[in-house]
């Protein structure tokens, strides 16, 4: 009860934060004024993955951003995989990508886009600043081009080839193109400033070689576009208004708008940052994801334990709950680490409300009502949500043999314990009210049955007696209650900071604060038997016990496979951080 009140108050709570957050995402003033200025030029988003991963929380939060403004300012949004690097990139991950989109509910304006659409453009746009002296064919291998390119500290000095003819570089390019030369034996760079106090500027690689079939384009190119000349260009050719990315762009804002100031694109979009979201806990980088996937720390991309949106998904989290996490997160240029408790909130905000109630013991223990009829079989009502009627009811079959869960009962204990202990009460939640009388232990002194009695007058009301059971626990009956699979997840790292760890002590270290204990199964649980006919991927919450959903995949009638969501309130120690 107290739960549910507080959960109430919560959503108040929220409802005003969304207004401060709203006010707060600083991208909304910038496109107010920019509507306001140009009222006929609407606002055109995109979200622009590459199809190297699967999707992250990170890039979810990038989605509600580009999505949500434009559905909130009367625009639109595109999808366009950013796919210039073929040998990382599959139709796999377009498909996943696409489909996680879509369960967030999002759409889409339009078709899929591809920036690989736009490879004979972008052709043409590096011939053009061939044509316009703008760039030239160089062949340093990478470790002189690395010399060549100065620090921050230290100006880069021109390439040898930085003077070749139009004529030369023409005709090179053309090579370059027909497959004439091996991979990497030379590039295409755009001549800017060697000396430019900005890395980015100096002379940047715009075209390479790689003989690699593309997902998209087959075998017809040998050279690809790298992602910096194809980004912006991608953009204008879209009519991208915002072009909204994280602040690690930020440095390549200035080469963004020099290739869109040189070539004959047909508008200019601009573009703006904002910064990333990070979460303790966890990573949110693909390249470490894989590295999981790889490695077979967890059993794929979409494994519970995963921040990937299909790892949330089959984990039991719901679209809104991501959503409003986003959400609440707000749009700033700060870069911070949010805390996963602010996820899990949002997790168990929105099941409380709208998860039907069920009941499941996870560690059985025989309980026998000594004065309840062997034979009988009483099918009792039970609400499926405490606070809300709509959800109906169902029936829930009562024996003389029950399952309760072994850590609600105890032979003695002190008052704190509101569970069963012999020789006093406890409610059956939806039942009667029982009293604990004897038990039976095996040779280890182990207690394996409980003997109770019950009172048959307590269904819906209080014992005549007056004394009032101190609690309610869940039940399962032995004889028509079903077995099931549970799958209990926890924190994939034992580390605050995965990633942090790893910087300090080399890149692949974030593997060494893997949680051992992230999933164990639990495989002897019982549920009442209209669990049975849960629909794949239906979340409930397990009375006392969390919340809970049916597996995506390894759910059936026969094999019920159920995943834990989350606990019913935040039981991860405060003290772990750090
Ligand atoms: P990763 O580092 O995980 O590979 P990425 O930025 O390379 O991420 P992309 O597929 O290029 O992945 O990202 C698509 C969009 O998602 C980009 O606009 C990027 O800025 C955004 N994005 C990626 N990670 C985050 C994050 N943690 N928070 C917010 N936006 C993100
Ligand atoms: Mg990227």
């Amino acid at each position: 009860m107290a739960e549910d009140s507080a959960s109430i108050h919560q959503q108040n709570e929220s409802a005003n934060q969304d207004e401060t957050v709203r006010s707060s995402n600083f991208l909304r003033q910038i496109i107010e004024r920019d509507l306001a200025d140009k009222p006929t030029q609407g606002l055109v988003t995109r979200f622009p993955p590459e199809p190297n991963g699967y999707l992250h929380i990170g890039h979810a939060k990038s989605i509600c951003v580009n999505f949500g403004l434009a559905a909130d300012y009367q625009g639109h949004c595109h999808l366009r995989f950013d796919d210039t690097n073929p040998e990382k990139e599959s139709q796999a991950f377009i498909t996943a990508i696409a489909d996680d989109i879509q369960w967030l509910g999002f759409d889409w304006h339009g078709d899929i886009r591809y920036a690989s659409d736009y490879f004979d453009q972008l052709h043409d746009f590096a011939i053009y600043l061939i044509k316009q002296n703008l760039a030239y064919v160089c062949h340093l291998s990478p470790d002189q081009a690395r010399e060549y390119r100065g620090t921050l500290t230290k100006p880069g000095v021109n390439s040898p080839h930085r003077d070749r003819s139009i004529e030369e570089n023409l005709a090179l390019f053309a090579q370059m193109t027909a497959g004439d030369f091996d991979d990497g034996a030379c590039v295409l760079r755009a001549k800017i400033d060697m000396s430019a106090p900005n890395i980015n500027l100096r002379d940047p690689i715009i075209y390479r070689i790689r003989k690699v079939t593309h997902h998209q384009t087959g075998d017809k190119w040998c050279v690809y576009p790298t992602y910096d000349f194809t980004h912006g260009q991608s953009d204008a050719i879209e009519g991208i208004s915002h072009s909204i990315c994280t602040l690690e762009f930020e440095d390549h804002k200035p080469l963004y708008n020099w290739f869109l100031a040189q070539l004959p694109v047909p508008c200019q979009p601009r573009q703006f940052e904002f910064s990333r979201l990070n979460l303790n806990y966890t990573v949110t980088s693909k390249r470490k994801l894989k590295q999981l996937v790889d490695d077979g720390v967890v059993s794929g991309w979409d494994d519970p334990r995963m921040p990937t949106i299909s790892g949330m998904r089959r984990r039991g989290y719901s679209p809104v709950s991501i959503k409003n996490f986003c959400q609440a997160t707000g749009v700033t240029r700060v870069n911070g680490v949010v805390d996963m408790a602010m996820l899990e909130f949002a997790v168990r905000e929105y099941h409380n409300v709208h998860a039907p109630r069920a009941m499941v013991v996870i560690n059985p223990l025989k309980l026998v009502i000594s004065n309840y009829p062997v034979d009988q079989v009483e099918q009792l009502d039970a609400p499926n949500h405490p606070q809300d009627i709509t959800m109906g009811s169902r029936k829930v079959p009562f024996t003389q043999t029950i399952y309760i869960d072994k850590a609600d009962f105890r032979e003695s204990a002190n008052k704190k314990f509101k569970r069963l202990v012999t020789g006093k009460k406890v409610r059956l939640r939806n039942a009667y009210v029982i009293m604990a009388e004897s038990v039976v232990k095996d040779d280890s002194g182990e207690v394996i049955e409980v003997h109770a009695s019950y009172d048959p007058d307590t269904i819906g009301q209080d014992p005549v007696d007056g004394i009032k059971p101190k609690g309610v626990i869940q039940w399962v009956s032995v004889t028509e209650g079903k077995p099931i699979t549970i799958r209990e997840y926890d924190r994939l790292f034992s580390h605050e900071s995965p990633e942090k760890a790893s910087e300090d002590s080399g890149d692949s270290d974030f593997m060494s604060c893997i949680n051992p204990d992230s999933y164990c199964e639990h495989t002897e649980c019982f549920a009442e038997p209209s669990l049975l006919d849960a629909s794949a991927e239906q979340v409930f919450q397990f009375e006392r016990e969390g919340y809970f959903v049916a597996d995506r995949h390894d759910f059936s009638r026969d094999q019920p496979v159920f995943n834990k969501t989350i606990g019913l309130r935040d039981s991860w120690p405060k003290q772990e951080q750090g």
